[in-house]
């Protein structure tokens, strides 16, 4: 994937009600590379939280003079006591998921929030950089968008965004008119109570028909309501999950192909999540919880190869054909 194109994908500009952001300068595919960023700094030698403001002052003073303006430009919620941390913890991003290390990217700080965003950022420690992809169609001048919210219907994503980073989300979903906005809370309301019980680890060692039936649905409302994010990578793992536990290999295999594609869209191929799960799509008994029972014992070579995508489906989901 990826564009030739080296201009780069993005500028700021003023977007009206949530100050600056970033808009496609360009149409952008799913798994475009919009920007990659390294650190303007990291909260790693701030261990001290009683004098967290005062070494962070002093970070901030020894950066060279474009990045203290990078950084003082920044939004903060809760403007008042201790503006550098506040600024921290309004604009900070993690250093992947496990890390208590944050960082600031001034770039990465300006992609506003959207409920159905068409960008992911994450961080590739390899390179040292925050990495932003499209994953889904954006049309030139449209503003390229990140979640911060967990999800949810619309109702509970207002309320931690207000809670959490001080703003009343308008967002595309969130202003839809009052019938649709109702038919993407119960879609949505739906996803939670299915992500749920594929969540369950005894339905999934005694019901994985059920549990990858739910896997299917939660897929196909995820369809229904554009989500493109790392929801979907997230929702193939769970199926390889099921399939690994009862020795599906050739079901494991195709999960987590299809797991290492999602997650290649969203985070480029360079991902150590993409690394590990083509791994296992060749070898999906490494997996550590591998075969709890033989229910469904198969091998790689099972994977139907001129099977049509309808019928590939069905094998996938164990439909009968
Ligand atoms: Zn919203």
């Amino acid at each position: 994937m990826g564009s030739l194109d080296t201009t780069p994908a993005y500028k700021q500009q003023a977007i009206e009600g949530k100050g600056q952001g970033l808009v496609a300068t360009r149409s952008l595919k799913p798994g475009d590379l919009i920007l990659s960023e390294p650190p303007l700094f990291t909260t790693a030698s701030l261990t001290n939280p009683a004098t967290f403001e005062k070494d962070l002052g002093a970070i901030v003073k020894g950066l060279p003079k474009d990045g203290q303006r990078a950084f003082l430009s920044l939004h903060n919620n809760n403007p008042g006591s201790d503006p550098f941390s506040n600024i921290v913890r309004s604009n900070g991003y993690p250093l992947g998921p496990d890390s208590d290390v944050g960082a600031i990217f001034p770039l990465v700080a300006r992609l506003n929030h959207a409920c159905r965003p068409n960008a992911q950022h994450t961080w590739n420690a390899k390179r040292g950089v925050e990495v932003v992809h499209a994953v889904r169609e954006v049309k030139e001048g449209e503003e390229l968008t990140l979640s911060y919210s967990m999800g949810g219907p619309s109702e509970e994503r207002r309320g931690s965004l207000e809670a959490y980073f001080g703003f009343d989300c308008k967002c595309e979903v969130c202003s839809l008119p009052q019938a649709e906005l109702e038919a993407s809370d119960a879609r949505l309301r739906e996803a939670q109570k299915l992500d749920e019980a594929i969540g369950d680890p005894r339905r999934v060692r005694h019901l994985p028909e059920r549990a990858l039936a739910d896997c299917k649905a939660l897929l196909g409302v995820y369809r229904e309501e554009g989500i493109f994010d790392l929801r979907l990578p997230r929702l193939d793992y769970d199926a390889f999950q099921i399939a690994a536990m009862h020795s599906d290999a050739a079901r494991a295999s195709a999960f987590a192909k299809l797991c290492a594609e999602a997650r290649t869209v969203c985070e480029g191929e360079e991902s150590e999540e993409v690394v590990n799960m083509r791994a296992l799509e060749a070898k999906p008994a490494s997996f550590p919880n591998w075969g709890a029972t033989k229910k469904w014992k198969s091998k790689i070579e099972d994977v139907p190869k001129d099977a049509d995508a309808n019928a590939f489906e069905k094998w996938l989901w164990k439909e009968a054909a």
